[in-house]
């Protein structure tokens, strides 16, 4: 592993790794345990029936208790190309898979590989868990670190970026390693665990540096510890009497929901304010599941935000993220950052234009409320940190207006404060057939496109038909 300062060691406990798929793996689902009763009818859900196409029967019939306990789901992921063939049932991988995960970490949990609808890259479940041979193309842009954690790193295992914010990498285990992950050279390079020695010097920096007041546990993912190994972080990090929150990245909700169990929750009561931030990318990953993990944790008083990464192929659909950000709200779960993928090395066929994100979030924009629309960010490369991206909305500008424009392509000009004495002309003469620039100096207010949806509406309403027309 290159680039890694980090003295990690193993594990106490750590999971076992699967010797083979000789084991059950899809559950009888009417059996599912569920405590949301609105949720059960879904427990049938046709991902069985999908799934049976993929996974042989011999291997579907794990009791419940197993299935949904989140240690064997642990010990039974899928790791390494063979167990990948005979998940797939394919005679023989292709030599880019093969490759592929040798090169990058692999592994796919019981439950995550069940959400695998077809087993081919236009399934975006699969896209996001299973190795192709396009991680093999390396132009140069792309880098083991490209945000430069390492060296924002004091002490190892604590990445001190933002004046008031530190990232502590706990562990380099995850339940799932996705393709697109930004911390390969970390993330189930070794299964290991931070230990007490480090997380020691992390406490000690904490403390020297009253201004961070705001630490993320994060990895790997910081839910695939034991409740206990978890709450020796969280406590060592609450006990600084300068933080004040502490935020967790986990994407166990979308990867191994059943980890959000009430022992996990309980604990994590005691320490509030405690937020987690999870990593849906695609509406097929909102499952009965999913919805009852993120319910545990908000109805525990813990908000859950989604970080999404903008992955060709998988969600650079403008309709899939909306359908995603209005899943998300729905299960009290709110879009926070929606990323563009960053420059790693192996994710180069998942890359879109920043364009497309800008075109999605022009999109998302009056068509969901703002509750629903995450920020999209570039994390910039050479670590220059998170970076918004809008569409433009400001058409033009004088001293005395901004000319601006809305979702519906709407023109508006908005007056600037008039301070006495400003010097500035204001027009007050209106404009007849107005253009940008009588926005820009004041002599016209809007102009509104010719047919709009808004403006159709208002007709509908017979008492302000009149109003409307006037006013276009
Ligand atoms: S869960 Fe997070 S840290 Fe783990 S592989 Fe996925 S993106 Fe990387």
């Amino acid at each position: 592993m290159q680039n890694l300062d980090l003295d990690l060691v193993r594990d106490d406990e750590p999971p076992s790794i699967s010797p083979s798929l000789a084991v059950p793996l899809i559950p009888d689902r009417e059996e599912g345990k569920c405590n949301h009763d609105n949720l059960k009818s879904n427990l049938d859900h046709p991902r069985k029936l999908k799934m049976s196409k993929i996974i042989p029967d011999d291997r579907t019939s794990a009791n419940p208790q197993e299935w949904n306990s989140w240690m064997w789901q642990m010990s039974h992921r899928v790791r390494n190309a063979d167990e990948l063939c005979l998940l797939l049932k394919c005679g023989k991988l292709s030599e880019g898979t093969v490759s592929a995960a040798a090169r990058f970490p692999m592994a796919i949990s019981p439950y995550y590989a069940s959400l695998i609808q077809k087993a081919d890259p236009s399934d975006p479940i699969f896209q996001m868990a299973v190795p192709v041979g396009e991680e093999l193309i390396d132009p140069s842009f792309l880098m083991d670190d490209p945000l430069e954690e390492e060296h924002d790193m004091p002490v190892p295992g604590l990445v001190h970026r933002y004046p008031d914010r530190a990232l502590l990498v706990a562990t380099s285990t995850c339940a799932m390693y996705c393709r697109h992950c930004i911390r390969k050279r970390i993330a189930g390079q070794h299964e290991v665990t931070m230990p007490q020695k480090q997380l020691a010097h992390v406490v000690a920096y904490l403390r020297d540096h009253p201004e961070i007041h705001d630490v993320i546990i994060s990895g790997g993912d910081p839910f695939t510890m034991t409740t206990p190994q978890l709450e020796r972080f969280i406590s060592a990090v609450r006990n600084v009497p300068s933080v004040d929150i502490i935020r967790i990245g986990t994407r166990t909700p979308v990867t191994l929901p059943m980890r959000i169990n009430n022992e996990l929750v309980n604990m994590l009561r005691k320490y509030q304010p405690i937020w987690v931030n999870t990593h849906f990318n695609h509406p097929n990953e909102i499952t009965p599941e999913a919805i009852e993990a993120c319910a545990r944790l908000v109805d525990a008083g813990i908000p859950v935000g989604n970080q999404s990464v903008l992955l060709k192929g998988v969600n650079d659909d403008p309709v899939i993220m909306e359908d995603l950000c209005r899943k998300l709200v729905k299960i009290r779960v709110r879009p926070y950052y929606l990323f563009q993928c960053d420059l790693v090395r192996g994710v180069e066929h998942f890359r879109t234009p920043l364009s497309r994100g800008i075109q999605i979030m022009e999109y998302l924009r009056g068509r969901l409320s703002g509750l629903a629309i995450p920020t999209f960010v570039l994390d910039a490369p050479g670590g220059g940190g998170k970076l918004p991206l809008l569409p433009t909305y400001i058409v033009s500008t004088s001293p005395t207006h901004t000319v601006l424009r809305n979702f519906e392509g709407m023109l508006i000009s908005y007056p600037e404060p008039m301070v006495q004495g400003d010097g500035y002309a204001r027009v007050e003469e209106p404009a007849l057939n107005p253009m940008v620039a009588d926005l820009a100096n004041g002599s016209a207010k809007k102009i509104v496109p010719s047919h709009m949806a808004r403006t159709e509406r208002r007709i509908l309403h017979s008492d302000l038909a009149g109003k409307t027309d006037r006013e276009c």
